[in-house]
């Protein structure tokens, strides 16, 4: 305690020099000396300071616009004098002997934001004593920085902030420790109802006036910390496989963008999907199936750095998520995961079996992109993998992103009929799209658009798609398509002979975006593609 007497009685010197100097000192810096007095000295067992700093606070107005002369301010510092000699008595109270060793282990990262040295000090060191690691912030702004970098378990605040930007930061972070429950506990120098009331209404979970029990403080936040994670338990996680869900998902990558764009240090983002895995279900039935997902979410928890994040993305589809990984180290790490996991045995009813993975992987090293453009670009790599026979990891390749870029249109043509196709592909080569290149292609049927790389380039795709085909049906096509092209960047034009609404509608229902019943005038489907074409290009 002694340490920090003497911390504030040399602060409280330095100001009163600095003001001598000055002459004149404005009523801000005035206000907040004795505001930030009155708080911490209290909480340091110098009563006596708090309570004279508390007397000053009443006289004095906040509000008041000019800056006081020495002959007015030397009056308020007067009751001060007696604790401004060099041999102040400090304490005449037992000093509490600080223990080096920390008693107990507790790996919660608190978040603490005071711009009172003495105070953060103090603080930081009575709840590390607890066992709590505690990362301190003077401003909103470093406050803001710290809870994206570390995302702290618990969030002390100070009300009264230096920057005049302080609540609105504050609010930000209200804003977000709300998504993930985490605790934010308001201290302030004085608990006027009108301060209460706005830090309940910022979102605040709990509300302390100085002087601070350290006790009571602990107590507080081992409360909300145990409800934190109880309910994040419950809300984050997968209830199957223990991973993190996609709701988790949405807002942990946003922190990481956010993160990256700050820091400019890349991470990787890895989608996995498990290989054929409806014949496991198919063949040993879904409870089966339901231990391959939880056995490959814990292989992958066990072998995983801490600050990984594994997300159960939908079905059988997981997101991995490596901080500060460039894609060649994540291709290492995926690798060695898909290894481990095609030599691990299963077994259903006696019989035994093995199954594998796919893997895309894109490194996020450039803010021109969005996250949603980096998932897209992982599904189009896991797609490769998929094609290049499965069990495979591939990293998406970025001259692909270029042409993502480029101002081109794919038309694609899936029709069994000669003439159509020839007519078709004719009439759209003199359409034109404001400075869009088409880029028009046309298939004999579903198997041999698959089976050519065409589809696989990334930009923005109109498929104009027979319905009724020999061997692939124009509905499986749609419906295979639709499953591993991001929604986004394909339109499907269903050509149907069949006049019945049923097909139609379910045509509609597995995503094609527009139909036309044959038999059609050209001049109608041309006019529909263009149409077509202009929606793809106003996104
Ligand atoms: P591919 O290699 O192309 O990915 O083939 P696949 O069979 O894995 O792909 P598809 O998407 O056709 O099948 C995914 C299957 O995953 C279908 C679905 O029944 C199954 N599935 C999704 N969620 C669960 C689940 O929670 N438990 C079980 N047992 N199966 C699930
Ligand atoms: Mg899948
Ligand atoms: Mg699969």
């Amino acid at each position: 305690m002694e340490k920090y007497q003497k911390m504030l009685l040399e602060r409280m010197k330095e100001t009163i020099t600095r003001w001598n100097k000055a002459g004149t000192v404005t009523n801000k810096e005035i206000y907040r000396f004795f505001h930030s007095l009155k708080g911490t000295a209290a909480s340091i067992d110098l009563s006596e300071i708090a309570s004279l700093a508390e007397d000053v606070l009443e006289e004095i107005d906040e509000s008041r616009t000019e800056d006081w002369e020495k002959s007015e301010w030397v009056v308020l510092i007067e009751p001060l004098q007696p604790f401004l000699t060099d041999d102040v008595p400090i304490t005449n109270e037992v000093i509490e002997p600080i223990s080096p060793t920390i008693k107990e282990e507790r790996n919660n990262l608190i978040l603490l934001v005071d711009d009172d040295f003495e105070m953060v000090t103090y603080l930081k060191e009575q709840l590390e004593q607890k066992g709590y690691l505690v990362m301190a912030a003077m401003t909103a702004a470093k406050a803001l920085q710290i809870f994206y970098n570390q995302k702290p378990d618990c969030v002390i605040i100070d009300i009264y902030l230096p920057d005049k930007s302080g609540f609105h930061v504050l609010e930000t972070i209200l804003a977000k420790s709300h998504t993930f429950f985490i605790p934010t506990i308001i201290i302030s120098a004085e608990k006027t109802k009108e301060k209460v009331i706005h830090s309940f209404k910022a979102g605040a979970t709990d509300f302390l006036e100085k002087p601070i029990d350290i006790e009571e403080l602990v107590v507080r936040i081992e409360n909300r910390l145990r409800h934190k994670e109880l309910i994040s338990e419950a809300v984050l996680l997968d209830e199957l496989t223990g991973a993190f869900n996609r709701k988790f998902f949405n807002i942990e990558i946003e922190r990481q963008y956010y993160e990256f764009k700050r820091s400019n240090e890349s991470f990787s983002l890895v989608l996995i999907d498990l290989d054929h895995f409806k014949n496991v279900n198919d063949t040993y039935g879904h409870l089966v199936g339901d231990n391959v997902l939880r056995d490959f979410a814990n292989l992958t928890k066990k072998v995983k750095r801490q600050s990984d994040l594994l997300i159960r993305y939908g079905g059988e589809e997981f997101v991995l998520v490596l901080p500060r990984t460039n894609k060649k180290q994540a291709e290492i790490f995926v690798d060695r995961l898909r290894t481990s996991f095609a030599d691990v045995i299963f077994k259903a009813d006696g019989v035994e079996f093995q199954t594998t993975f796919s893997a895309g992987i894109v490194e996020i090293n450039n803010d021109n992109y969005t996250i949603d453009e980096y998932i897209h670009y992982a599904d189009l790599a896991l797609y490769k993998a998929k094609e290049l026979g499965r069990n495979t990891v591939v990293i998406f390749n970025e001259d692909e992103v270029q042409k993502e870029k480029e101002k081109v249109l794919h038309i694609g043509i899936i029709d069994d009929d000669n003439l159509v196709r020839h007519i078709v592909s004719d009439q759209l080569a003199n359409v034109s799209i404001g400075d869009y290149a088409l880029d028009i292609q046309s298939f004999r049927e579903g198997e041999s658009f698959f089976e050519s790389d065409w589809h696989n380039q990334s930009g923005k795709f109109l498929l104009v798609l027979d319905g009724v085909m020999p061997r692939m049906d124009g509905l499986e096509v749609l419906q295979k398509i639709k499953k591993h092209r991001n929604e986004r960047n394909i339109i499907v034009l269903m050509l149907t002979g069949r006049k019945g609404e049923n097909d139609i509608a379910k045509a509609l229902e597995m995503g094609a975006d527009d139909y036309l019943t044959k038999p059609f005038s050209i001049v109608e489907l041309v006019a529909r593609v263009k149409r077509l074409l202009l929606r793809m290009t106003k996104e």
